[in-house]
């Protein structure tokens, strides 16, 4: 080995596939992402299922590695999360969405609101209130316009804490989804202690539809719930006329999925604001 040119070694070692190896990459590149400016959001509608009008808009993260190309949240979200990488990331799609309204609103555009995903790491820091406050006075965004999506199993460990989050927040008018709905084992208990503005059903349930029973009867019963319990529910993921004739057949208002739009940018947004889907 010892005879190899300077050039030929270590250009391809097994140990670059390791997990470990990606991950460190993968964390460098999103520190200087942040510098470089490489994310961008894209939004994606949810549809009032009756008018087939926008209801309301779900902002996405998006990161386009010079070199990698498209990363997908999917790959970096959970990293960041395990770092503190999350909370600067989330920061900025917060801001990024709050300019981004402002600027639809002096256009003189239809402005729907944008609900954003926020990990329980980042609700849970000491000044989040306050930051968001901040931030919607900072853009003159009526907080009504803003709503957090938090995932069920995110909840579970802190959930005294994130009630009085929440209920800080709804105070001033920002609401509050249970995002991946259904996931959780502990949902009820959630339902009954966290006042939660919007229930929305996962994309597993929906997806699954078509395989009749089990996730037919999931779908329904949590469609049943959140009707019961007064709550505005929408179903995630949905792609095909036949998910959505179940959904519309079983009452559920909001739809959000590839069968109407997948997540575009904010030109595509305007265009879809002034027509509608159905
Ligand atoms: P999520 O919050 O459950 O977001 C919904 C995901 O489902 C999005 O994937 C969306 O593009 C995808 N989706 C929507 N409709 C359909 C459909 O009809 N079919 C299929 N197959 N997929 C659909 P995306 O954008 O790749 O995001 C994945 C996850 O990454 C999100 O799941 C969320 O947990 C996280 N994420 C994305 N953006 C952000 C962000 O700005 N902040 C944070 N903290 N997490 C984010
Ligand atoms: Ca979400
Ligand atoms: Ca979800
Ligand atoms: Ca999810």
């Amino acid at each position: 080995a010892k005879e190899l040119g300077r050039s030929d070694w270590q250009l391809y070692s097994p140990l670059m596939d390791s997990a470990a190896y990606k991950s460190y990459h993968l964390e460098k590149g999103l520190r200087n992402a942040l510098l470089q400016d490489e994310f961008f959001i894209e939004y994606q509608p949810k549809v009032h299922a009756q008018s087939g009008e926008i209801d309301s808009l779900e902002a996405l993260i998006r990161w386009n590695h010079p070199e990698w190309g498209r990363v997908s949240p999917g790959d970096f979200i959970p990293l960041a999360e395990e770092t503190n990488l999350i909370i600067d990331l989330g920061d900025w799609v917060l801001e990024h969405v709050c300019k981004q309204l402002q600027r639809w609103k002096k256009q003189g555009e239809k402005v729907v609101p944008v609900s954003v995903n926020v990990p329980s790491k980042r609700l849970l820091k000491r000044d989040f209130v306050e930051y968001v406050e901040k931030t919607l006075a900072k853009y003159e965004i009526q907080p009504s316009f803003i709503e957090f999506e938090i995932t069920e199993s995110s909840i579970i460990q802190h959930e005294e804490h994130v009630k009085k989050v929440m209920e800080e927040l709804k105070k001033i008018g920002v609401t509050f989804a249970l995002d991946d709905f259904g996931t959780g084992f502990s949902s009820l208990s959630h339902l009954k202690d966290l006042e939660f503005n919007v229930l929305k059903i996962d994309k597993t349930f929906v997806q699954n539809i078509g395989d009749k029973g089990k996730h037919q009867a999931i779908t329904k019963s949590l469609l049943y719930l959140a009707h019961a319990l007064d709550m505005k529910v929408i179903a995630e993921g949905v792609e095909t006329t036949e998910q959505l004739d179940f959904l519309l057949q079983h009452d559920c208002p909001f739809i959000q999925g590839f069968i109407f739009s997948k997540p575009v940018g904010k030109e595509k947004i305007e265009e879809y604001l002034r027509v509608r889907f159905l």
